[in-house]
């Protein structure tokens, strides 16, 4: 089952490490031209050169709406399209609610949900025009169970869901899919913040007994972006090692 996403344009949003770095890689190798954003322009054109099959950097703060429009435009200019669309970009700031300030709150609601709505509001033009388009938000276990501390991050997450399966409803008669990846534990810069004791309280609810790694959710994104996905839009993919089934 060969994924060929030959002639495909991928804008991924925090693709300058982390999980949105191996999504990008993955999708390039599947032979997708791909948008490295991240918010400074020399580590996204690093990644690109890295990454290579036509991948071209751009430098964008996901929190600015203004931002976000003019960076689908540009890469709709520079890369003749936006075919699939991945937003990946989070943050955290993580507080109990009592703790928590209005700031941290919106910060994290405008990085990591506001930014998805416009992005996908900027680049549903282009694919309902073509007839073909896949947008892949990426969420969180979190935003299906909650976490003490992450109120405003798990809102966040389950407000991609429910923006994902309305976009789903709306674009589906163009062929456009809007799906929600949804990852347990990833070990990456965002999870290396943790404490131990609370590394090892996440670990033991494990059950395949691992932390995942970015490329478990890129082989994800991929087939969801993938013709062999063309028949599922508005869903969930819990990517967790059964931590929440
Ligand atoms: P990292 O912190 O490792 O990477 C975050 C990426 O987002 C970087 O490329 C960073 O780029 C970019 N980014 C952050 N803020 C902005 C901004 N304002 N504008 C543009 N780009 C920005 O995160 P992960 O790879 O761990 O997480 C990726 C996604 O997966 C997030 O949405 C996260 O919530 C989600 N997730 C992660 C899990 C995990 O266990 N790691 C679990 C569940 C979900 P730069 O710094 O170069 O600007």
């Amino acid at each position: 089952m060969r994924i060929d996403l030959t002639g495909k344009v991928a804008l991924v949003t925090g693709s300058t490490r982390g999980i949105g770095r191996a999504i990008a890689g993955r999708l390039a190798e599947c032979g997708a031209t791909v948008a490295i954003v991240g918010r400074d322009q020399a580590k996204a054109d690093a990644v690109a050169a890295e990454i290579g099959g036509g991948a071209k950097g751009f430098a964008c703060d996901i929190g600015d709406p203004a931002q976000v429009t003019a960076l689908v435009e540009a890469v709709e200019k520079a890369l003749g399209g936006c075919d699939i669309l991945v937003n990946n970009a989070g943050i955290t700031k993580d507080n109990l609610m009592l703790r928590m300030k209005d700031e941290d709150w919106n910060a994290v609601l405008e990085t990591n949900l506001r930014s998805a709505f416009i992005a996908i509001r900027a680049a549903q033009r282009g694919m309902m025009k073509k007839r073909w388009g896949r947008i892949i938000n990426i969420a969180s276990v979190v935003g299906l169970i909650g976490n003490a501390g992450q109120a405003n991050y798990a809102a966040s997450k389950a407000g991609l869901i429910g923006l994902s399966k309305s976009v789903a409803k709306e674009l589906a008669s163009r062929n456009v899919l809007c799906n929600v990846v949804a990852p347990g534990f990833i070990k990456t810069d965002m999870t290396d913040a943790m404490t131990p004791d609370a590394i090892a309280k996440l670990s033991a609810q494990i059950p395949l007994d691992r932390f995942g790694s970015p490329e478990d959710i890129a082989g994800a994104v991929a087939f969801l972006a993938s013709d062999h996905a063309a028949y599922i839009t508005g869903q969930v993919l819990t990517v967790d090692g059964g931590m929440v089934m």
